[in-house]
């Protein structure tokens, strides 16, 4: 079948690093080789193909997922731009949904570091198979071996080592390739665009062999069909090898490792043939699976043009004033002028146009298949993580987890005359990026913005201005906190009242609960039928819900409550749907109070990397900060502490754990729950 031929030439990768390793450098170098760009834009000079929003480029680092497409060998690579700061996670994690596989980059000098081991175990978690490449070869002080110790000893992952590195620092000059048992160098003069494959050079052949001999061993541990021939003692040809190394690396059992310098141009046509040869095409990733919403049972959706039609919304942006939906296709064609379901929002939408993606520029095209990865124009009600499908064959697929969001700050148009121009700007973040929330603050009337962090509010009021020219005063960032409750109780609320005429009568009991953090709202019914019909429950369902949006302390959402309804009264003829809805409302937030309400504050796991030498100072600050130190961990000549710290003791702490290492410490930290915010005891 012609479309799976297609299929087979497609590869959908994104490519995961810490920040600095050289993503972007990497990626850049991609987009080059293949022919996609003629010019090479270096990452300093701010030009670099993936960076294209301004902040991007003043910050020289990428915090929206890209997608562009270009080709190699014949095969159709969609690259998918994953941001490394950790106030991004949320991107991160999104565009890691619809990636078959990932390359992973690192810097030769520094191995592993904090922030990629966060997206590593984040692809691991939706099972992407992943490449390793050792940049940065050129540095002084890289080391092959290390990094790949590190990657060993930090993801626990079984490096397939496909390469070696010739020379190292500055004589770093090229690589062998262990499956051809060929010696890959670079010629400067043309960019690295000429490459030559020739013998291994005597002097380099016993580490060759002995680090093919490496490979095979590692191979044979993970291949039925490697180990036969290993313990036969027979020879294992470059095609036997290649295959093993892609079955290891599709069914996630190894990681094939390669090295270069993207910045000097060395090693990335390898790169790109391992992408081709050991990740997957959209065909060998296990079909997608969702729900039906109409039998709410599980359905698969096979990647097949001949399938019906179903794809994920995962990333939306604004473009020239129109909104843009990149969708992942899972299955069937998607034509231009087609009319789709979105399933979440039970609508009907028209796809006015279809475009493939570059990093800058995009094609118009009529139709796309199974497996691609395209920008939808049209889509009004979709919204990131959204399913998109044919009406005829409705299906959820799983929605994209999201965090928290855990900052926020007041924002207020410079004039009064701005504030219809703001409110449409920040109704247009919102529909982007579903990390993004808006509120009035009811007390002040002040708008209030939240979101992944302070790098993450930063981008976002500098877009008001440079996208929308909303001329905006921003406060100072805030934590956000929740509110819930320490103890149980009962409460019972009547409301009773006439509006216009009409009689509104309802009476609730409510018991309140507290439940474990991170629970989230629970509400239940148990209320004999008599004293409250089921009929009613829906709109309580709504009152309560509204209730908890606001909590008696600080008017923080509650969270981890448990709320029964466990009987009332109803009166034929005067109750009414409005009556037990405010009825529910009051009682969940008067009961709040009653019940030891208790303010809770995002909690952050942080990871500092620092020397031996600089432990105690760095603990020290952390404790000063109301930090939990969870352990203290070994990791070459550096110690890895892992602590818990409140996030409003966070601020300023990368100014501090630099002065107190000589520039040395490096940290990351991630949201892991909201928890109270006493001191602890
Ligand atoms: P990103 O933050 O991961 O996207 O990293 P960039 O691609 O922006 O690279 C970070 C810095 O490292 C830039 O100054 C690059 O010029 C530099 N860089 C990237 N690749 C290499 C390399 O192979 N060797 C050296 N020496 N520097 C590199």
């Amino acid at each position: 079948m012609a479309g799976e031929g297609r299929l087979r030439k497609t590869r959908n990768i994104g490519v995961i690093a810490h920040i600095d390793a050289g993503k972007t450098t990497v990626t850049e170098r991609i987009l080059y080789y293949t022919g996609v760009t003629h010019k090479m834009g270096e990452v300093h000079h701010g030009e670099a193909v993936m960076d294209w929003m301004p902040e991007e480029q003043e910050r020289g680092i990428t915090i929206t997922s890209a997608v562009t497409s270009c080709e190699w060998l014949g095969n159709d690579i969609h690259v998918i731009d994953t941001p490394g700061h950790v106030d991004f996670t949320i991107e991160v994690e999104r565009s890691l949904r619809v990636l078959d596989g990932a390359v992973g980059v690192f810097d030769a000098v520094s191995g592993v570091e904090p922030q990629s081991e966060t997206v590593w175990h984040q692809a691991d978690k939706y099972h992407v198979p992943k490449l390793a490449f050792i940049n940065k070869m050129d540095r002084v002080g890289a080391s092959f071996e290390d990094s790949i110790a590190s990657l060993r000893d930090k993801l626990g992952v079984k490096p397939l080592v496909i390469q070696l590195p010739i020379g190292a620092e500055d004589s770093f000059i090229g690589v062998i390739d262990l499956l051809k048992m060929r010696a890959v160098y670079w010629d400067e003069s043309s960019l690295g665009a000429e490459y030559r494959a020739v013998e291994v050079p005597g002097k380099l052949l016993p580490a060759a062999r002995a680090a093919r001999e490496g490979l095979v061993e590692a191979l044979a541990d993970l291949d039925d069909a490697v180990m036969e021939k290993y313990l036969a003692e027979e020879a294992i040809d470059e095609r036997e090898l290649q295959e093993a190394v892609r079955r290891a690396t599709v069914s996630l059992k190894g990681v094939p490792v390669l090295c270069g310098a993207a910045l000097r141009n060395r090693g990335i046509q390898p790169l790109l043939d391992a992408i081709v040869n050991f990740l997957p095409s959209p065909l060998e990733v296990p079909a997608i699976e969702g729900l039906n919403p109409a039998t709410n049972e599980r359905e698969t959706r096979e990647t097949r043009d001949d399938a019906p039609f179903c794809g994920l919304c995962f990333k939306v942006q604004m473009d020239q004033g129109r909104k843009l939906c990149y969708v992942r296709i899972y299955s069937g064609v998607l034509k231009s002028g087609a009319e789709v379901l979105n399933t979440d929002k039970n609508t009907k939408e028209k796809v006015a146009r279809l475009l493939k993606m570059h990093a800058n520029k995009r094609e118009r095209i009529e139709e796309a298949r199974a497996g691609n990865i395209v920008g939808v124009v049209g889509l009004k009600d979709t919204i990131t993580g959204d399913t998109i499908c044919d009406p005829a064959a409705p299906i959820v697929l799983e929605p994209i987890e999201f965090y928290e969001p855990v900052m926020s700050v007041a924002i207020e148009p410079k004039t009064a005359a701005e504030q219809e121009r703001l409110n449409f700007a920040l109704g247009k973040l919102a529909e982007e990026d579903p990390t993004f929330r808006v509120r009035i603050d009811e007390d002040t009337g002040q708008t209030i913005i939240s979101g992944m962090g302070e790098l993450h509010l930063e981008i976002l009021t500098g877009r008001l201005l440079r996208e929308f020219n909303a001329q905006v005063n921003v406060g100072k960032p805030q934590v956000v906190y929740r509110e819930t409750i320490q103890a149980e109780t009962s409460v019972e609320r009547t409301f009773e009242r006439e509006i216009a005429g009409a009689k509104h009568y309802a009476k609730v009991r409510l018991r309140l609960k507290a439940l474990p953090r991170g629970s989230g709202n629970h509400f239940l019914s148990t209320a004999p039928e008599e004293q409250v019909p089921a009929a009613f429950w829906p709109a309580m369902e709504r009152g309560l819900a509204d209730g908890a949006a606001s909590g008696p302390l600080m008017g923080y959402p509650m969270v981890d409550v448990e709320a029964t309804l466990t009987g009332g009264e109803f009166r034929e003829g005067a109750s009414t749907e409005l009556a037990f809805q405010i009825a529910a409302s009051i009682a969940l937030r008067e009961g709040c109070r009653e019940a030891q309400p208790l303010l809770l504050e995002p909690v952050m796991k942080m990871e500092v990397v620092v020397p031996e030498d600089f432990v105690g100072e760095a603990i020290g600050d952390l404790n000063s900060r109301k930090g939990k130190i969870d352990s203290v961990q070994p990791k070459g000549a550096m110690k890895v502490i892992d602590a818990t710290v409140p996030l409003s003791q966070t601020f300023g702490f990368s100014t501090a754990l630099r002065s107190a290492t000589q520039g040395r410490g490096t940290f990351s930290m991630h949201f892991l729950r909201f928890d109270s915010a006493r001191p602890r005891a």
